[in-house]
């Protein structure tokens, strides 16, 4: 696969791919902007009344709505209006089953896609539906903080069952990064659980249920869904999107009196804490997607390139994150920032047991004669 100033090349590693720039970038530029291929909302995001577009997961609630439902504090009120990004009265919903879009493109493709197949077909929430069984029997086995939703396999199942070209959707998803049977059983454990074997027939039987499984066969066979998970557990990746955090960074953008930015400042502060200790670890993402490109990206202890979300729904951008020469592989962190800065032995522990590969970034050949020893404020946050 090749873009323009990019191409996917086959390495020797777990993804057995990498994405590898053509040309040089500078810190702060853009190497890829790209839409995930599915996409989905985290179900008990949903449940807990953020109201995001079906299909793009662009915000529907106000910035100021955002923060007093994630900080339950009804008396927060947000200077600035105008930097708040939301439009409610492009808001649309599907006459049928009441789900919302940010616009009337959203509600078409989406329907055209997918919806069609997945909807409800009524306004009132009927407990039986085996739509809506799926997605409880998946929350009772997978509580916050979310990293998957059984709702995006339906998705994809859904999409092959639509597309007129079947094959050509199916194949679509099968060019996402393949394990082994030994791996999938494992990344099908980190995601469920220690009751995995049970829950994953479980989910297997209520798909069969709910869905129509002809086209796509191959996935519903017991290996077969182990490496559906699989293939998600291990590629999908968290989309952020927060009308809060869209107008904190337009405040922050604001030409202010200093008097007003300091006053701003602290009440940002006081607003993000009050949220810390109401919904913790809710805060990051709001749900999951597969993005073709970006899921050749290998991780690295040292990365180049970061991903974001600055349009507020899901389209992806990597972004240089120090110069880039041509030729070199373009990486991103797997870790959240902190964990960058741990001891070998504690980074490649995180990274073996979520994503089952050892790390041989620069970073971690040059500390490769270090003790395997976890970190102090590792050894600190466990006594
Ligand atoms: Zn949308
Ligand atoms: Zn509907
Ligand atoms: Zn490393």
């Amino acid at each position: 696969m090749e873009g323009k100033d990019f191409f996917v090349k086959m390495v020797n590693n777990e993804k057995g791919k990498g994405l590898f720039s053509k040309r040089a970038y500078k810190e702060g530029d853009v190497i890829l902007e790209e839409k995930p291929v599915v996409s989905c909302q985290f179900s008990w995001n949903s449940d807990y009344g953020y109201l995001a577009c079906d299909h793009c997961l662009r915000p529907l609630e106000t910035a100021e709505e955002n923060a007093q439902r994630l900080a339950g504090n009804s008396n927060i009120v947000l200077p600035h209006s105008e930097c708040c990004e939301t439009n409610k009265n492009l808001t649309t919903e599907c006459p049928t089953c009441g789900v919302k879009y940010c616009s009337v493109e959203c509600q078409n493709e989406a329907f055209q896609r997918y919806h069609s197949t997945l909807c409800l077909q009524s306004r009132v929430k009927d407990e039986n539906h085996p739509l809506t069984q799926l997605n409880e029997t998946w929350k009772q086995m997978h509580y916050p903080p979310e990293t998957a939703t059984i709702m995006l396999l339906a998705r994809m199942v859904a999409m092959v069952n639509q597309a007129n070209d079947k094959q050509h959707v199916y194949s679509m998803f099968s060019q996402f990064c393949h394990r082994t049977v030994n791996d999938t059983h494992e990344i099908a454990h980190n995601l469920l659980g220690e009751k995995f074997v049970g829950q994953i027939d479980v989910l297997r039987g209520m798909m069969e249920k709910a869905l129509n499984l002809e086209y796509t066969a191959h996935w519903f066979t017991p290996d077969g869904f182990r490496s559906l998970l699989a293939l998600v557990g291990t590629n999908a990746q968290g989309i952020g999107t927060s009308a809060f955090s869209r107008w904190v960074r337009n405040v922050s953008a604001l030409d202010l009196h200093k008097d007003q930015r300091i006053y701003i400042d602290k009440l940002i502060d006081r607003i993000y804490d009050e949220m810390e200790e109401v919904v913790g670890s809710f805060l990051n993402n709001e749900g999951s997607g597969l993005y073709i490109l970006q899921s050749a990206v290998n991780h690295s202890c040292v990365p180049n390139a970061s991903v974001e979300f600055p349009y507020s729904n899901n389209t992806l951008v990597l972004r240089a994150t120090r110069d880039i020469q041509a030729e070199e592989e373009i990486c991103t962190s797997y870790l959240e920032e902190c964990e960058l800065e741990r001891s070998r032995y504690s980074r490649q522990k995180a990274l073996s047991s979520l994503y089952l590969f050892i790390c041989r970034c620069d970073k971690c050949q040059s500390q490769a004669n270090d003790p395997d020893v976890t970190s102090d404020e590792e050894v600190d946050a466990s006594s």
